[in-house]
């Protein structure tokens, strides 16, 4: 009679359809019957006397008889009514409130026998229902029946003859749904109750196979027992097959992205020994790490087939990810294309170009004096640039004099035309959306979608590599490159030890005495700016750089030369200040987090965080590799006024016990649990996965890649793999990085 894809009105009228509608998007039967319960609460049936009493905001039903009513008026505004009535004679003792209860008060009147539904909340002993849902069964007056009217239409619908079927409430659970004031629970339950009681068996969409090797029930006792199991056992087998389809939608949304584009033409480039990419490798003043050589040999042999490659490729900072890139699009170059490298600021654009144009020298003097024979050309793009700038680094790339384009977001505009790019490379990735990178990528020839590299800083757990950017292959790069020197992590309690914050100032000047260099972050630039807003119930504010400058540069570091970099100085002056840094002439730069990505001065041994509370653990792991990136020993000291024993003290240690910033982006994770990771959709909506958890279900979701691996290829059209990833397919891009 009913199918999962049609809508709700025919089978609940238009006015419930409406509101669900408007209060949730739900549309169709499927997506009532997923508006999974988020909990089961506890029957009256079941809660005898000694039962342990259920706790504060528990849902609970009762069935009783009212053993008083009081109708009182509110204190201070006594024109208002409110009526507490006693169910029986129950210890601890049951009352439930109503406000304005105009008729409510002639019929919950003593001796009424009534359902009552609702969360539990204790007042001095009492346990107290506050407007619950009610079911009138009987009534001394002569008038039963009346009540919630979801609640009505749950005990009529049984029957159909006007007569309260109560047995449909002798249940041990009922499902509570995320619900709002205007839809209650019991009101979603009531439409549920009246789509299953239609709904045709629901065909399955997993293949037979897999459910077996799953072991899972079919699709049809799922999304039934989901909602009316009586117990515990049937739910959780619902719940695990539920999870189950989550995982696998997900993993056939990502699959139909990642070989969608198998048959597309991809910039074939077949590596060439005779080419700058071997005249790089010989110029190289190092060896390639072990690890390095691996991941491009993977990325040189998928350059070189039809199929644009889509990888990412992780590592710490500084463990010689640039370097790879580089070598990799040196390999297009030498086939006849355009590379281009999108960062996400522009002081590290400019940073990797002049790097970049260093590493290659006369490799990269196209038609200078100097410059080798088959050289090619560096062009920089930024939105600062001036306009006769930005003409001549345009016409650079529109007609291929420039092999490697970098630039920012200014890459991306419309006016910037490729003449053949056949590659492109993101820098830290969590800065730009799916949209932006394949923006770039449409500025290929026609017919040609350019290979991708996205390289990222920030470790990624493993699950949300395979959900988040489950899109991407992913290689990593686990070694820094010899010569390093280990970074040591302290964490200092200012409050509790003030002398200890002294110390460390001294410490910087000792570090600048001996010819080192440093750094001092804080988490926001002035007073006026956002972040100045206390945390919630927490009277304090983060130092604001500006203030910190001020104090310092008068104060403990008044013998050494202190500079200041935030985002708000115009880009000539942070280009003065990051010159001057780099060049040695300012020995302490006091910044806010704009040092946070990918910025290079060897010679910084110490970083001090002040308000290290402010910031995520993983951003935190990012700043402090910063540091530690050239022959000396370096130091990062995490200030707060927290005090050790607290939530955030303990944040802090973790970061200074370890610098394996896979194990810190695990912790990450479960701290911000998966609500954050995978954001919203704009609608408002949770992104599609309600039951799968990526901190809880690793092992499923590996096994839902494995098996849509496998799949994919050989049955890409299946229907009903294609309704499970619908939910997921065209989504917004889950932000993760970029929250901290
Ligand atoms: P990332 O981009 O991962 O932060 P880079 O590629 O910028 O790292 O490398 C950081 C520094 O290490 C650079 O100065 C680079 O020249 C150097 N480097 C890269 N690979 C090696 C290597 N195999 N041996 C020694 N130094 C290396
Ligand atoms: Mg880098």
């Amino acid at each position: 009679m009913a199918a999962l894809g049609d809508p709700l009105d025919f089978i609940i009228g238009k006015k419930a359809a409406d509101l669900l509608d408007d209060t949730f998007g739900i549309r169709t039967v499927d997506d009532l019957l997923r508006h999974y319960p988020r909990k089961y609460s506890r029957g009256s049936t079941v809660l005898g006397e000694d039962d342990e009493p259920p706790e504060e905001g528990e849902h609970i039903t009762f069935v009783d008889t009212i053993s008083q009513a009081d109708l009182r008026r509110m204190n201070r505004t006594p024109h208002r009514e409110y009526l507490v009535v006693t169910l029986g004679d129950r210890r601890p003792k049951v009352t439930a409130t109503f406000f304005n209860p105009k008729y409510l008060k002639r019929t919950l009147v003593k001796g009424t026998k009534v359902m009552l539904s609702g969360e539990v909340g204790y007042f001095r002993g009492t346990m107290q229902l506050t407007h619950p849902g009610f079911l009138i069964l009987d009534s001394p007056t002569g008038k039963a029946g009346g009540g919630t009217k979801s609640l009505m239409k749950i005990a009529e619908s049984a029957q159909g003859d006007g007569e309260f079927d109560l047995s449909v409430f002798e249940r041990d659970f009922f499902p509570i749904y995320p619900a709002s004031s205007k839809l209650q629970s019991w009101d979603i339950y009531a439409c549920v109750r009246q789509v299953l009681a239609v709904l045709d068996p629901v065909p399955d969409p997993l293949p037979e196979s897999i459910r077996r090797e799953m072991d899972l029930v079919s699709e049809d006792e799922a999304l039934r027992a989901v909602h009316l199991a009586e117990n515990q056992a049937p739910r959780e087998r619902a719940l695990e097959r539920l999870r189950f389809d989550e995982a696998v939608g997900l993993q056939w949304a990502l699959a139909q992205r990642r070989f969608g584009e198998l048959s597309e033409a991809g910039p074939a480039a077949p590596r060439r020994d005779d080419g700058l990419r071997s005249a790089l490798l010989l110029r190289l003043p190092f060896e390639l790490t072990g690890g390095q050589n691996e991941v491009l040999d993977v990325i040189s042999g998928e350059l070189a087939q039809t199929r644009p490659m889509n990888r990412m490729l992780q590592g710490e900072v500084g463990s010689g990810k640039t370097v790879v890139a580089l070598l990799a699009m040196l390999q297009m170059i030498d086939a006849g294309y355009q590379c281009a490298m999108l960062a996400p600021t522009e002081v590290l654009a400019e940073q990797h170009a002049r790097s970049i144009r260093d590493v290659l020298g006369p490799l990269a003097m196209a038609g200078q004096l100097g410059g080798d024979e088959d050289a090619t050309g560096v062009a920089l793009l930024t939105g600062s640039m001036s306009a006769a700038a930005k003409r001549d680094a345009r016409e650079q790339i529109s007609s291929g004099t420039a092999g490697i384009v970098i630039g920012t977001h200014a890459l991306l505009q419309d006016v910037v035309e490729f003449d053949r790019l056949g590659m492109v490379v993101v820098d830290e990735q969590h800065r730009f959306g799916v949209e932006q990178r394949d923006q770039l990528r449409s500025k290929a020839p026609d017919g040609v979608t350019p290979h991708l590299l996205v390289m990222t800083a920030t470790p990624i757990p493993r699950t949300v590599a395979l959900t988040v950017y489950g899109d991407l292959e992913t290689s990593t790069l686990r070694e820094l490159p010899r010569g390093r020197q280990p970074i040591a992590t302290n964490v200092i309690f200012a409050r509790q030890k003030p002398s200890w914050l002294d110390r460390a100032w001294q410490r910087v000047v000792e570090e600048v005495a001996a010819g080192r260099q440093a750094y001092v972050v804080a988490p926001r630039i002035e007073d006026d700016d956002k972040m100045a807003k206390p945390v919630a119930g927490s009277g304090r504010t983060a130092t604001a750089v500006v203030d910190l400058y001020a104090k310092l540069s008068k104060g403990p570091l008044a013998g050494v030369r202190v500079g200041l970099m935030h985002g708000r100085l115009t880009p000539e002056e942070k280009d003065a200040v990051m010159g001057g840094f780099r060049a040695g002439e300012i020995d302490v730069l006091v910044c806010t987090t704009v040092i946070e990505v990918g910025v290079d001065v060897p010679n910084a041994t110490v970083m001090v965080v002040i308000d290290a509370d402010w910031f995520g653990i993983s951003q935190l792991h990012q700043l402090r590799g910063r540091i530690g990136r050239g022959s000396h020993p370096s130091l990062c000291l995490l200030v707060t006024d927290l005090s050790e024993a607290s939530k955030a003290g303990g944040r802090l240690r973790a970061v200074a016990s370890t610098l394996d910033g896979f194990e810190l982006a695990d912790l990450d994770l479960e701290e911000r649990r998966e609500g954050d990771v995978l954001g919203r959709r704009q609608s408002g909506r949770a992104s599609g996965l309600r039951l799968l958890s990526l901190i809880d279900h690793r092992p499923l979701i590996e096994t839902a890649r494995e098996f849509c691996d496998e799949m994919y290829p050989r049955d890409p059209d299946n229907r009903g793999m294609a309704l499970l990833a619908a939910p997921f397919s065209g989504t917004d891009r889950i932000e993760y990085m970029d929250k901290s």
